[in-house]
């Protein structure tokens, strides 16, 4: 299999944990490049559950290895006990399958507290993030003022920049947000000591990953959430920090374009959204509330209860023309059974205006009509299919049609949580 990216095609939480599972068998290297420990990634296999953070899902693979790579932002604290649960389960976690980025940055329990406080502070303009710091701390990587996974190594360097770093925030704690400042002398004591233990693993992940790629090895670049959380292609300001799809590939990965190789979205047979921010097929009603506990559509990291409604074609379309996909698999087709009839989003209106193409330019998406086509749906249970003509003939028709819309392959389709509950149509 040539190199490939996997991404998320619509607003995260697709299913790509599962998918990426299935795949890391036929590639050498795993690699995450973006985001941080607010992607759950969630895969079951024999019936065993696994969630993954930050480790890319290749750790469950015996020999692949797993590399987090420089665009990660990375919360220490969460990767070491996401190294020690794994151990505990019996998987082996060693530098030779997992290899972490000294240019990484580091989330830091200043970047939570005030993911926290800049949310209390914008009141009904929050955007609903997970609270894991990721913004802030990509705030600080911006702004220059950050720390990286290399700085921790070494004590007083770090003692040095981290103290600066607190300097400022504990002022903003303290006067802007009136609250108590944290314990700088106490935080250089505890991430200093992290620093110790993760050095094992830490090297120049780029270097490694195009070393690897010339020499003919296959790298699976496994992407967090999803494109239309985008940070500049998204519906911001209610993104994450991060570029979700394969342009973030090269500047994360710290690898030419080139070595991307195949580009691969994830999307469910409906859609699904966490926190604040434009979803326009979004249902309101006692059908949204019955998708929702079918899919069990609540966060893996954060068990909060996820938004749901309709395929979005309009979306959908934008997100794999942006990323130039290849193909997508359709997960979580199993849970439409039951539902009818379907409903897909082929059109937006607003004030005698139809969109058919994603519209970037609104500012807002207030008074937005979503123009429906109407599906049949079908009774059968079908989680034990496992070839398409054994398919129920309103889901096929279903799933030709979502790919006549979107204008791109369907190359797998998921019908359950396990490692096997898929149909290859290529994939
Ligand atoms: P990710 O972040 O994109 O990996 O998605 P999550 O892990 O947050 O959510 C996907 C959830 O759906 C997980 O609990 C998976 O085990 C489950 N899942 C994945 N594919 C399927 C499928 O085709 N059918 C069903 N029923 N569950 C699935």
């Amino acid at each position: 299999m040539p190199s490939l990216s996997v991404f998320g095609a619509q607003w995260g939480d697709e299913g790509k944990g599962k998918v990426i599972d299935l795949l890391a068998d036929r590639v050498h290297v795993v690699v995450r490049y973006q985001g941080g420990a607010n992607a759950g990634h969630t895969v079951v296999v024999d019936g065993q559950k696994w969630i993954l953070h930050l480790i890319p899902s290749g750790i469950l693979h015996p020999g692949i290895v797993n590399v987090i790579a420089a665009g990660v932002a990375v919360d220490p604290i969460t990767l070491l006990g996401e190294i020690d649960g794994l151990m505990k389960r019996g998987v082996d976690v060693t530098p030779r399958n997992l290899r972490l980025s000294a240019s990484a940055h580091v989330i830091f329990d200043q970047h939570k507290r005030l993911d926290a406080l800049n949310e209390r502070w914008k009141g009904e303009g929050r955007i609903g993030t997970t609270g894991r710091g990721i913004g802030p701390c990509y705030a600080d990587k911006a702004s220059r003022t950050g720390l990286r996974i290399g700085d921790l190594l070494d004590p007083a360097h770090c003692a040095a920049r981290l103290r600066a770093n607190l300097a400022e925030k504990n002022a903003l704690i303290e006067r802007v947000h009136e609250e108590v400042p944290m314990d700088v002398e106490e935080l250089v004591s505890r991430y200093t000591a992290v620093g110790k233990r993760l050095a094992p693993f830490v090297t120049d992940t780029g270097a490694e990953l195009r070393a690897a790629w010339r020499a003919g090895k296959e790298l699976l670049f496994e992407g967090a959430q999803g494109v239309m959380l985008d940070l500049d292609h998204g519906t911001y300001p209610y993104v994450t920090s991060s570029s979700t799809g394969p342009g973030g590939i090269p500047s994360g990965a710290g690898v030419p374009p080139q070595a991307i190789g195949r580009s691969i979205g994830i999307a469910k047979a409906y859609c699904t959204r966490v926190g604040e921010g434009p979803f326009p097929t979004e249902l309101m009603d006692a059908e949204g509330e019955r998708l929702r506990a079918a899919g069990h559509e609540y966060g893996s990291t954060t068990g909060r209860p996820r938004r749901a409604g309709w395929f979005d074609a309009v979306a959908m379309r934008y997100t794999l023309s942006l990323t130039g996909a290849d193909g997508w698999v359709m997960t979580k087709l199993d849970i439409l059974g039951g539902f009818g009839p379907l409903k897909i989003g082929v059109a937006y209106h607003r004030d005698g205006e139809r969109f058919t193409e994603w519209p970037s330019h609104l500012s807002s998406f207030d008074g937005l009509e979503v123009e429906y086509e109407d599906h049949p749906g079908w009774p059968e249970d079908i989680a034990a299919v496992r070839r398409m003509e054994d398919l129920p003939e309103a889901c096929r028709g279903y799933v030709a049609r979502l790919e006549e819309l979107v204008g791109v392959p369907v190359v797998m389709l998921s019908v359950g949580a396990e490692r096997d509950a898929v149909l290859s149509r290529g994939l």
